[in-house]
């Protein structure tokens, strides 16, 4: 029942400005987003690691209205690239980025976009690493599937997100599993209408596991982008069943959120992605991780009136 109410609380630049100013956001901001400089994110890249774990960072940023803060947005991407190209890591930290991100809503927005994220894809090349492109709303995924092909002519290893809870997603799970693409399967976290996508919890599981299905018997190297110990089992035997080495299909989760369980699978041998977002524009991404789990709402609520 609250989901829909927060996510389409994420839409409000009134509740926007309400949520930024409450006392004790900033602590519960914290824990989903561990900073909000290039410094701050490169120490938690660092620490993660050491610890056996591999990351994805996402400068945190949607819902951009000008053509100036998609090239802002593009050249943060940058200058992170450039921080982490002096920690030689390699994959074991890319990017994940939103094409909204970087224009692709203004008008011309999918040459704006594809403009400004080739750049990124290029850099990240460049330091032996890659970027993924993350799914948003129904509206823009002819968009994303596009670029994401575009892209993959130079540099094949760009992965994109695909949603279970879309109807259309088993077919693109087929055609991405057979043109060998880094694909990550998620669950999807947009408020979808009832003719776009399953509303009903058992329904998405149920489609989790058919597409994750096609995505280990196929091409290309599936991501796990899941929390729910389910899936995870079943992610682990398919992957058992279809022959995939460790190295062949990974594991990823958001940063904050089942922390001992990264731990877990990396100590199994598995390859762990901590999803780490940083930055200052933090509503979209916050409202989010609110809307997946009630108990956060009321984690944040307390928070406020503790302060
Ligand atoms: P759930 O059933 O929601 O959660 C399983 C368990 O995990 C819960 O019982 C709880 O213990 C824990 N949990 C899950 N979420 C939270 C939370 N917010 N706070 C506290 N505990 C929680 N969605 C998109 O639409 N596009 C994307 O590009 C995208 N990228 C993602 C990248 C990664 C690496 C991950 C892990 C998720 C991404 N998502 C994306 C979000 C995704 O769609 C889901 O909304 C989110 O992962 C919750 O689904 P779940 O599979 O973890 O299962």
């Amino acid at each position: 029942m609250l989901a829909p109410v927060i996510l389409a609380a994420s839409r409000s630049d009134q509740m926007r400005r309400f949520v930024s100013a409450a006392p004790g956001t900033k602590q519960v901001v914290q824990r989903f987003i561990p900073g909000e400089s290039v410094d701050e994110v490169v120490a938690v890249v660092v620490d993660a690691v050491d610890k056996g774990l591999e990351v994805t960072l996402d400068v945190v940023g949607e819902d951009i209205t000008t053509r100036e803060q998609a090239a802002a947005a593009r050249d943060a991407y940058l200058e992170l690239i450039a921080h982490l190209k002096d920690l030689g890591l390699g994959t074991k930290a890319e990017m994940s980025v939103k094409l909204s991100m970087f224009g692709q809503a203004l008008e011309g927005g999918h040459e704006l976009a594809l403009a400004n994220v080739r750049p990124v894809v290029e850099a990240a090349a460049a330091i032996g690493t890659t970027v993924t492109l993350d799914a948003e709303d129904h509206t823009t995924l002819d968009s994303m599937f596009a670029i994401h092909e575009e892209l993959r002519k130079d540099f094949p290893q760009t992965g994109c997100v695909i949603q279970a809870y879309l109807f259309r997603t088993e077919a693109d799970a087929r055609r991405l599993a057979a043109n060998g693409s880094r694909v990550r399967i998620v669950k999807g976290a947009y408020k979808e209408p009832a003719s776009e996508a399953y509303q009903d919890e058992a329904e998405i599981d149920k489609a989790y596991v058919r597409i994750l299905k096609i995505l280990m018997y196929g091409e290309g190297y599936p991501m796990i982008g899941s929390h729910d110990p389910r899936l995870i089992a079943i992610g682990q035997e398919l992957a058992r069943r279809a022959g995939r080495k460790l190295d062949e299909y990974e594991f990823q989760m958001l940063y904050g959120i089942r922390s001992e369980e990264h731990l877990r699978l990396a100590a199994e041998g598995h390859r762990m992605r901590v999803y780490t977002a940083y930055g200052t524009d933090w509503y979209g991404y916050f409202m989010r991780r609110l809307a997946e789990k009630p108990a956060n709402l009321l984690f944040f609520v307390r928070s406020m009136i503790t302060k």
